[in-house]
């Protein structure tokens, strides 16, 4: 079914009996041209493009759980492009022009809203640095303005400009940036994947890979072993868990992150907000909690869910930013697995093995990746090489150096 106006108020009419499942829950077939491993945003974005961009259409995507079991139902909805290094930017501006639309494309509300992104800044040192970045967004086409204090006071009042330790001094804003319906986006990806045959199949994980002379050509799961002409790895936290059954070691390590959301409240923030200062970020979401979050844990897991310490740290970045918020309960709160990468950017890369390719290390931030991640990665595995746009983000960048450090602190995950 096409959704229109139209067809709402047909159905209307038909009634529930009419309705008909967004995409079917697929029985895996013997064999595949490709496998995505993963049904998050990134694996059903890659099949949709692969089907649409390529004429690929005999996939599955494999998902040991539900589609969006993952990070992708779990992170806090942040799209943004507002990279400094040519590495980076135009793959995270392509991406924000797909976001642009992307319901158009798929005929599907996944409730994109530019609501602009701000980052604050605290100091002359980091005023400078942001106006380096915004520059360096606007050579790539992207959206950026400098603000000063009396033009933040203007859009967020409420927040702690003098009395805090770390006044804030103004901020850059990225009009463009805002957020988009998480779960829609998966949504909508796998009923678009669908509609051009791909096979969706839950409840099916990956546990093995098959070799036949170096190449990997299908993968044993849950539900019996599937033969493959290529199989694309989009496991986000469980990466290097997956990887080392292919005998891959790989330059990401697995940690915690945990989001939060406070009981629903009148509009009071129209857009993103991030301290400058130390690790928190909020937006209010359309039923009207302050949805927020921090660092990530201190500790490798594969757990989905956090600790009480980063609980603690994210509540104090709050509280120093905007100290309304201690009088908020929250309602709930949650974990996801981050994969973070050795420099904090992504690889949509071939591996060592023919057959098999990697999509991987989105730390925080793949949310807003989404879209472009699968574009590309779709293409990646059609031609066999990189799109122009992922060419810096190879897997053995870590061995000959060619890394991109965007904030410049080494393999350190946990400042990333
Ligand atoms: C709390 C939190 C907040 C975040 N906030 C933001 C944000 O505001 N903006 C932003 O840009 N990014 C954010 N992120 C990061 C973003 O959510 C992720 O980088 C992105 O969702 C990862 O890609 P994905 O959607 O494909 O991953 P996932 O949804 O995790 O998909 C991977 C899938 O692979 C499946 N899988 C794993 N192993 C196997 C197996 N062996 N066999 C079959 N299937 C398997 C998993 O079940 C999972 O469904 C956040 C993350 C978290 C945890």
């Amino acid at each position: 079914m096409r959704y229109s106006v139209l067809s709402l108020a047909a159905q209307v009419f038909r009634g529930p009996s009419a309705l008909t499942p967004a995409w079917r829950n697929a029985t895996p077939k013997p064999a595949y041209d490709v496998i995505i491993v993963g049904g998050g945003g990134h694996g059903l974005a890659t099949a949709y493009y692969l089907a649409k961009e390529h004429g690929i259409r005999n996939i599955a995507v494999l998902e040991k759980g539900w589609i969006g079991s993952g990070n992708a139902g779990r992170n806090t909805t942040i799209i943004r492009s507002n990279y400094l290094l040519p590495g980076n930017e135009p793959f995270y501006e392509w991406s924000m022009k797909l976001w642009e639309g992307l319901e158009q494309e798929l005929n599907y509300n996944t409730m994109v809203s530019q609501r602009g992104v701000l980052n604050l800044y605290h100091s002359d040192a980091q005023r400078d640095a942001y106006a380096r970045r915004g520059n360096a967004m606007r050579l790539s086409g992207a959206d950026s303005e400098l603000l000063d204090q009396a033009q933040v006071r203007a859009m967020y009042p409420f927040l702690d400009f003098e009395n805090a330790r770390f006044p804030i001094q103004g901020g850059i804003l990225q009009r463009r940036g805002g957020t988009a319906r998480h779960d829609a986006v998966v949504w909508g990806y796998a009923r678009g994947a669908d509609r051009l045959g791909v096979d969706i199949v839950q409840n099916c994980e990956v546990t093995g890979f098959l070799f036949e002379g170096g190449r990997v050509v299908g993968v044993s799961t849950t539900r019996g072993e599937i033969r493959a002409g290529k199989v694309g790895l989009a496991v986000a936290g469980n990466t290097s868990r997956l990887a080392s059954l292919a005998n891959l070691r790989l330059p990401i390590e697995s940690y915690p992150l945990q989001a939060f959301v406070t009981e629903g409240l009148k509009p009071l923030i129209d857009g993103v907000i991030t301290f400058g200062a130390g690790h928190f970020y909020v937006s209010q979401s359309d039923k009207g909690g302050l949805v927020f979050g921090g660092d990530i844990d201190g500790y490798s897991s594969y757990a989905q869910r956090g600790n009480l310490p980063v609980i603690e740290d994210v509540c104090e970045g709050g509280m120093a930013l905007m100290p309304l918020l201690g009088r908020l309960r929250i309602l709930r709160h949650w974990g996801g697995i981050t994969d973070m990468s050795m420099d904090g950017s992504p690889i949509i890369d071939r591996t060592p093995h023919p057959g098999l390719y990697l999509n991987a290390g989105w730390n925080y931030g793949g949310f807003k990746a989404t879209p472009a991640s699968g574009w590309c990665f779709a293409w990646t595995l059609a031609k066999d090489e990189p799109h122009q746009l992922n060419a810096a983000f190879r897997l053995d960048r870590f061995a000959t150096g060619y890394v991109i450090d965007e904030k410049g602190v080494g393999a350190q995950p946990n400042l990333h």
